[in-house]
């Protein structure tokens, strides 16, 4: 199918162009129809299948229409609600390709930053705004943002905003919104909460299923390596040493974790750096433009901060550590091989994750494929309950010791 035969406008298939966008994804030859129509839509997507697109274009079609020629100043008619800062500044990118020949004008809002410029460009006016839910309700406290007169609301990554406790900013947001209006749901699973939370946002929607998530990402090929807990940082240097890999995505489990990853990773000369939800903003935004950029070779990130990280041509992506979530390892696969690019999903499993690899390999119904001549095999055997009590009781002992001489030398540092 061709982008012309979803009754597009000029503008928006010249930018589409631009975008060097040949022919619509599945997402989008299947949502922008219903979209244009008024319906409601529940769709069930993962990032990486033109998502984004999938519900920008249609909006700022819509909006174009009604808006586009009127000298009114704008209002908020649309409201793009999303979980990160990384992933609200990359759809509002998006909508700026695609509306730029438009006239349609639209802002991106979210927290950790100071909010006098965001303040200074919604008090200019706009139609559409994407926005993180604390920033949001923040702004609306204070008066600076109305969002009664939305005509079409989109939340985008229900089971991650979730994930992250925003349920109740959700809640408060859906009640500041007029019930007569479009609205658009997308989630990347269907648990049962989240279904729930789709009836009480949705008018009689249409459904929309593309990639299910158990499916993953049919164009990443996936491999383990077997190894122990020891072994793991001798292991990653040795995958990046022998396999050449440019630009290379690791995903750690915990922040102080990535930092660990990406420090001892420099010390080996390797360019890397770590984002995660403690480093400041414009760090995070550095990091990642570096990343895009090829400027720096590796980027180590936690699941939450690696959230809409869209690079289109990410080749690998390891897990250093493997999520004991079958989703959440979906969700980092599908990081690489995104719109069709070939993709590598390296996982470095230590014995107490054998199960979790069991369990994902039954969610996507395949077998990972096991790397077995790589110099640190798994010789471990994983702990039994009693030694996971033991070794969890001595962790935190170490944790306590941790502390207590930390405290002690800063208190001999003030003296
Ligand atoms: P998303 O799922 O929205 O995160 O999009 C994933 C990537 O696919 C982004 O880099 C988009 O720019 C790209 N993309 C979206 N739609 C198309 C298309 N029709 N043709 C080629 N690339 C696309």
């Amino acid at each position: 199918m061709r982008f012309e035969e979803l009754g597009l406008i000029k503008p928006i298939l010249k930018a589409l162009k631009d975008k060097n966008y040949q022919e619509p994804t599945e997402i989008q030859e299947t949502a922008i129809p219903p979209i244009l129509k008024r319906k409601d839509i529940l769709g069930c997507a993962q990032t990486g299948t033109g998502k984004t697109a999938a519900f920008a274009i249609p909006i700022i079609q819509l909006i174009h229409r009604i808006e586009g020629e009127s000298n009114k100043e704008p209002v908020i008619r649309s409201l793009i609600v999303t979980p990160t800062r990384e992933l609200a500044i990359q759809i509002d990118e998006n909508i700026s390709s695609y509306a730029k020949y438009t006239k349609v004008k639209h802002t991106v809002i979210f927290g950790g930053v100071k909010q006098g410029k965001q303040v200074t460009r919604l008090q200019k006016g706009v139609h559409i705004l994407v926005a993180t839910p604390g920033r949001l309700l923040d702004l609306i406290d204070q008066g600076y943002i109305n969002i009664n007169t939305v005509k079409i609301f989109v939340l985008d990554e229900a089971d991650r905003m979730l994930d992250m406790g925003f349920i109740n900013d959700i809640k408060k947001i859906i009640k500041l919104l007029p019930s007569k209006r479009q609205s658009l749901f997308f989630s990347a699973t269907m648990p049962n909460n989240i279904q729930k939370l789709s009836k009480t946002i949705l008018h009689n929607p249409q459904k929309i299923e593309v990639a299910p998530v158990s499916s993953a990402a049919e164009t990443v090929k996936q491999y383990v390596y077997y190894t122990n807990r020891t072994s793991k940082k001798k292991l990653l240097i040795h995958i990046l040493e022998t396999e050449g890999m440019k630009q290379v995505l690791v995903f750690a489990r915990t922040k102080r974790g990535a930092d660990r990853i990406s420090r001892d990773l420099s010390k080996q000369k390797f360019r890397a750096l770590a984002i995660h939800g403690d480093k400041a903003q414009n760090q995070r935004q550095k990091a990642l433009a570096m990343f895009k950029e090829g400027k720096l070779r590796i980027l180590v990130a936690t699941d939450i901060a690696a959230r809409g990280i869209d690079i289109s041509k990410l080749k690998y992506v390891i897990n250093y550590e493997i999520p004991n979530l079958p989703e959440t390892y979906v969700h980092r696969i599908g990081r690489s091989g995104r719109a069709g690019e070939k993709g590598i999903a390296i996982s470095l499993c230590e014995p107490e994750e054998n199960q979790f690899v069991k369990d994902i390999q039954k969610l996507i119904n395949k077998k990972l494929i096991v790397v077995e001549d790589h110099p640190f095999p798994q010789t471990d055997k994983p702990m039994t309950e009693k030694e996971k009590k033991e070794w969890n009781k001595e962790k935190q002992r170490r944790k306590q010791e941790f502390f207590a001489n930390r405290n002690k030398n800063k208190k001999n540092r003030r003296r």
